[in-house]
């Protein structure tokens, strides 16, 4: 048994019981890790829920210094979690490195957030304001692609409208999340942090709980109805950052070998496991031999292997059934269309797929319409633009998604029809914690970051005096 210890109440706690935590590079156990049980997941609620009263009491200033003490506590412990985050999500040590100071980042911005009563009327016959309220116990739930950054995305924005949390993070991915937990227990008075794992058997439960007033979930779509729908018992609040199916529109106008090496960069940042990475390229008919060329080079060339290992450009996919589940696609893919660069497994222990490029696929064809989650990137050719806006919208999903040309208002233009939360031009996965972030259609509910975020850990309550 490891070092690694659930945080319920303030106290580092074994688990009833234990899970064992793959490293996918290897494709086997690297640590275990204390799993909770439903008795410790109520634990966990009871502890913040009797938290609660006290930290909604505290100023808003006090409750931004414990976020920059907790992103000075990550930056100490900055080696240590990025080693951790790749041995566990599989992600080489350079984005690791990126992600924990991503996770600092974050952090130091929700502690600049405000959230000020507005005033509407303020005169000789009333006074009425509008106040930002925290809700009480937040669960927050995760997917196992940014296990460190992605808990703070839930942790940070609740503690500091004054809420308690109690997170859980993926079963995959436990590690990052426990180690923060420790690094929690010194920073926040006892209960307002709390960090639980499970085997993949405590999310429903932790969402039907009646003391629970929040969820702040990122996973599935299909994850996200299930939590939709218990929630609706005790009408608990939801934030759903869901899955995408991003689309790229690249238009013949632009620079083949940068936009080539961006898309590129776009698609298989992690191996592909970014709810926000482009998950299909649409290329105008003019330069789509060459493009998909010099993608298939790119992925050809670039270097997959551990994490750990200096150089590796691209690691493993974080779990065996995501793995299994990016075959099926990658078959699927050689059915449909030709695989012009990788296609397969690798020959070797751990959770390897080289970078695919799957070109004359067609709207319709799995690859092009399912999100694939993964190192497989599907080209599809267009010839005219207000076509490829409607291929572009006819998906259930509607995270992200860029247009890319040389002409940036008309690539602006094509943008604004985009249906996603956020279209970038000429760049993807261009983020930040002052940027709003938000589903269209079935990509989720409601918005993360920036002072709209923080909102969302907040109730509404106004205060209306006759004078
Ligand atoms: P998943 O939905 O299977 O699991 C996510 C989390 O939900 C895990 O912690 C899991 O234990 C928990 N969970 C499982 N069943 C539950 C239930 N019934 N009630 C409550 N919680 C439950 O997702 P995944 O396969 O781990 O992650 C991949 C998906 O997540 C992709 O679709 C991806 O696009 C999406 N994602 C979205 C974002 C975003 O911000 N929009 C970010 C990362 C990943």
């Amino acid at each position: 048994m490891s070092d690694y210890r659930l945080l319920i109440g303030g106290e580092l706690l074994e688990g009833d019981d234990t899970l064992e935590v793959i490293n996918p590079a290897l494709g086997e156990a690297f640590v275990t890790v204390p799993r909770a049980s439903a008795r410790q997941a109520d634990a966990a609620i009871a502890a913040a829920k009797s938290a609660f009263p006290g930290w909604a009491a505290t100023t808003l200033e006090a409750r931004r210094a414990h976020l920059l003490r907790l992103a000075d506590a990550i930056a100490q412990d900055a080696d240590r979690l990025a080693r951790i985050l790749t041995q566990e999500q599989g992600k080489p040590l350079a984005e690791a490195q990126g992600e924990v100071a991503w996770t600092e980042g974050y952090l130091r911005h929700y502690a600049t957030l405000e959230l000020p009563d507005r005033v509407i009327q303020d005169d000789a016959s009333g006074y009425i304001a509008v106040k930002h309220k925290p809700l009480g116990v937040v669960v927050g739930i995760i997917a196992w692609n940014f296990p460190l950054l992605v808990a703070c995305w839930k942790i940070g924005p609740a503690v500091l409208a004054g809420n308690a949390i109690v997170l859980k993070p993926a079963p995959t991915t436990p590690v990052s999340a426990l180690a923060l937990g420790a690094l929690c227990r010194d920073i926040f008075p006892a209960g307002v942090v709390n960090i639980i794992t499970d085997a993949n058997d405590l999310g429903a439960h932790l969402t039907a709980h009646p003391d629970v007033a929040k969820i702040g979930f990122t996973g599935s779509t299909a994850t996200g109805k299930r939590i939709a729908a218990s929630s609706a018992d005790t009408l608990k609040r939801v934030t759903l950052e869901l899955g995408g199916n991003d689309p790229a529109i690249v238009l013949e106008d632009v620079d083949i070998r940068e936009t080539a090496q961006a898309i590129f960069n776009g698609a298989f940042l992690n191996a592909g496991q970014v709810c926000l990475a482009i998950k299909r390229a649409y290329v105008h008919q003019a330069i789509y031999d060459a493009m998909c060329a010099e993608l298939a080079r790119l992925a050809e060339e670039a270097i997959v292997d551990d994490g750990l290992k200096q150089g590796t450009q691209i690691g493993p996919i974080q779990n065996k059934a995501q793995f299994e589940k990016v075959q099926g696609f990658l078959e699927a893919a050689k059915r449909d269309g030709k695989v012009i660069a990788g296609g397969a497994a690798m020959e070797r222990a751990g959770y390897f797929i080289r970078p695919t490029i799957v070109r004359d696929v067609r709207d319709g064809d799995q690859i092009v319409d399912e999100e694939q989650f993964g190192p497989v990137l599907p080209v599809i050719p267009f010839s005219d633009v207000e076509e490829v806006i409607a291929r572009a919208n006819a998906s259930d999903y509607g995270l992200g998604g860029s247009v890319w040309s040389s002409d940036v208002e008309k690539a602006a233009d094509i943008a604004a029809r985009i249906e996603s939360g956020q279209v970038w031009v000429n760049q993807h996965i261009a983020i930040g914690p002052h940027i709003p972030m938000a589903g269209f259609k079935n990509s989720g509910l409601g918005v993360e970051q920036a002072s709209e975020g923080l909102a969302e850990y907040t109730q509404l309550q106004v205060i209306n005096v006759k004078r």
